[in-house]
């Protein structure tokens, strides 16, 4: 069922505490924690706490969380006091989705380039 728990995920790991995290914000609906192999300065993950498997999937079957995350990126931002940052959804294996929990990458504290590679 989208939204449950799933045993064999890493963030609904962290979501439970099972697995540390090193969390920088929570609200009722959402966590964001520092990534583990970060690729910028600020490198910060936004996830809904409910299970949805990709961005995709969370916008159709929780809009209202899909925009509770998008919130929150903009606070992680505001903490981090980046004027600019880049918020990533990998969504596919192709485009480097790895953690099959939707989450967005929040990116900063360094020059961006544009387009990425
Ligand atoms: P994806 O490649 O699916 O878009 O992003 C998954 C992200 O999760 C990667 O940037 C990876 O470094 C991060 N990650 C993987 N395992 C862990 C972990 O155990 N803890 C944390 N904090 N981040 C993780
Ligand atoms: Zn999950």
């Amino acid at each position: 069922m989208p939204g449950e728990p799933q045993d064999d995920c890493l963030f609904c790991k962290i979501v439970a505490g099972t697995i540390p995290a090193t969390i920088v914000r929570e609200t009722e609906t959402t966590i964001a924690f520092r990534d583990i192999n970060p690729q910028a300065p600020t490198h910060v993950l936004v996830i809904p706490k409910a299970h949805h498997v990709d961005a995709a999937a969370l916008a159709a079957e929780a809009p209202q969380l899909a925009a509770d995350v998008l919130r929150e990126t903009r606070a992680v931002a505001d903490d981090e006091k980046l004027e600019s940052y880049r918020t990533i959804f990998n969504t596919g294996s192709g485009a480097g989705q790895t953690v099959w929990h939707a989450h967005a990458h929040v990116l900063g504290g360094r020059g961006l380039q544009w387009p990425p590679g």
